[in-house]
């Protein structure tokens, strides 16, 4: 009689609690893999990293309610799980949240408040473990398998390891160096007490025009600021609004096969051009292209990623990143009153005052004129420093020491298949480190949204479970679904 041996479940420990490690987390407690499931994150609650714990009233999600859910498979479960919290008296009233439309666009503190609720009886459960603390080293074991030393001194043994660490900080640009440590430079536009502290009256100048921006604005406007906003970025092009989709567009963007850069170019322009002349705005195009993202980028070289990334990004940021329609009504309200404006060019030089102002310079572009004006606080908005992300996180920059992960080639973030591996520096696949979320998306392509965030940890869900059956040959789950192993 053959012996039966009876193997200890795998050990799969996730480094980072924001969205995309608890949603993975969910995903595989939902699917019951088994596995030994403990995610570590210093914040208490999982599920909001740095987009969902912010408690500022302005700060809304950014994609209709509808689209936001954890679970792919049922869109409707964060408007859902909303309208029950509501009637169950659970959220404090919203009469903003509705913007008319009949789309929710709540604060996205309730977003991450949703992650948690959905989360919490797999906790109670004891299906996921959270430890609250930060990965401070990892050492790999003789077998192969990583220790992972944590902040408050304990020890985690991971058999696999998922790298979920997000956004690292914003890097101050160059030209504001000698800014950093005084008081008129906010060089961390999510820390509420470096806004709070901008004078009411004062001259702002904010770098970047984008989503951080945007929210940037709201709050002073929500404390009472009453002086001048300048904001300006490369091309002065500032996050768009949600617009009227009367219905969604049905352009296949993979079929035929893409040619290129220019021909997805041309093909969205020519999409665009039919939607408007059915009276639908150009947002339906995007979010076609947004759900088709991941087919898009796979089937583009890595040449004609570099293109887009170079010629389209700026213009791509910021028609698909669209802002919600409360703080649109901010940013108009204030172009209106003359109180705010947009600049494209870039600084040239930022010099301290001595009556605590900076005086700024900046090229308008496409021009050799220099302005200049002198500022009273400069706010950073260019947002994550992503091609730094190995250096700015102890638990990253120790995998790279130890020659487990590197950065990727479009320096958007790790390397990895498209299965979720991390590759090391040689290019070879790992079959022990992971990498969930935006830190993929140079492989994976548009990985930065909640819902994309939501449908990447289900694969990795898929992919653990394909690994924790198989081990490290397992199949690909398009193959196990082939020969009916799903
Ligand atoms: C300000 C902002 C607003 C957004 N708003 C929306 C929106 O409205 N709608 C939408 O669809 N998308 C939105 N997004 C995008 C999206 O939801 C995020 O990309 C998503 O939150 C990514 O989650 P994450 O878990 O990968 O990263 P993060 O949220 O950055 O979380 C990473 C977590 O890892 C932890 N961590 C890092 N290093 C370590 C370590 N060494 N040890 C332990 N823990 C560690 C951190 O504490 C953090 O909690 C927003 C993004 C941002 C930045």
């Amino acid at each position: 009689m053959p012996m039966s041996h009876v193997t200890a479940p795998l050990r799969v420990v996730i480094v980072g609690g924001g969205l995309s490690g608890a949603s993975l987390a969910w995903h595989l407690a939902q699917m019951q893999v088994p596995v030994v499931v403990t995610v570590i994150e210093p914040r208490a609650e999982l599920g909001r990293g740095l987009a969902y714990s912010t408690t500022e009233p302005t700060h809304r999600i950014n994609v209709p309610a509808h689209r936001m859910s954890l679970d792919p498979d049922h869109h409707d479960d964060f408007a859902d799980w909303l309208r029950e919290a509501a009637a169950s008296g659970r959220l404090p009233p919203d009469d903003q949240a509705d913007a008319g439309r009949g789309d929710l666009f709540p604060r996205r503190e309730v977003f991450g408040q949703y992650v948690a609720d959905r989360l919490a009886p797999h906790l109670q459960a004891g299906a996921v473990r959270h430890l609250r603390a930060r990965v401070q080293d990892i050492q790999r074991n003789e077998d192969g398998s990583l220790l992972l030393h944590l902040s408050d001194d304990g020890l985690v043994r991971a058999d696999l390891l998922v790298l979920a660490t997000g956004h690292p900080p914003p890097a101050v640009p160059k030209v504001l160096a000698g800014l950093s440590g005084q008081g008129p430079l906010v060089a961390d536009p999510y820390d509420p007490a470096q806004l709070a502290r901008v004078p009411k009256d004062a001259r702002v100048l904010i770098m970047g025009a984008a989503l951080t921006s945007a929210d940037v604005i709201a709050t002073l406007d929500r404390q009472g600021f009453q002086g001048q906003i300048t904001c300006i970025s490369r091309h002065g092009l500032r996050s768009r609004g949600h617009g009227e989709v009367i219905r969604e567009s049905e352009v296949d963007f993979t079929d035929p096969p893409l040619q290129g850069a220019s021909d997805l170019l041309r093909r969205v322009r020519h999409a665009i051009v039919d939607d408007l002349a059915q009276g639908q705005g150009w947002q339906a195009t995007i979010q076609r292209v947004r759900d088709q993202g991941g087919a898009i980028w796979t089937a583009l070289d890595s040449a004609a990623r570099r293109r887009l990334l170079r010629h389209l990004r700026t213009y791509w940021d910021v028609h698909r990143f669209r802002i919600a329609p409360q703080v649109e009504a901010v940013l108009d309200r204030l172009i209106g009153a003359g109180r705010l404006r947009y600049l494209a060019g870039h600084l040239t030089s930022a010099m301290p005052q001595a009556d605590g102002s900076v005086q700024v310079a900046w090229r308008l572009r496409g021009t050799r004129q220099i302005q200049r004006q002198p500022f009273d606080r400069v706010i950073v908005t260019t947002g994550p420093a992503h091609d730094r992300c190995i250096d700015g996180n102890p638990a990253l920059s120790a995998l790279a020491r130890l020659g487990l992960i590197a950065p990727d080639p479009l320096g958007l973030g790790l390397d990895t298949t498209l299965r979720g591996w991390a590759r090391d520096p040689k290019g070879r696949d790992s079959d022990r480190v992971l990498i969930a979320g935006p830190l993929a998306r140079g492989q994976v392509g548009e990985l930065v949204g909640a819902p994309e965030c939501s449908v990447h940890s289900l694969h990795l869900a898929q992919e653990i479970a394909l690994h924790a059956t198989f081990g490290p040959t397992a199949p690909s789950i398009e193959h196990a679904r082939a020969v009916g192993q799903d």
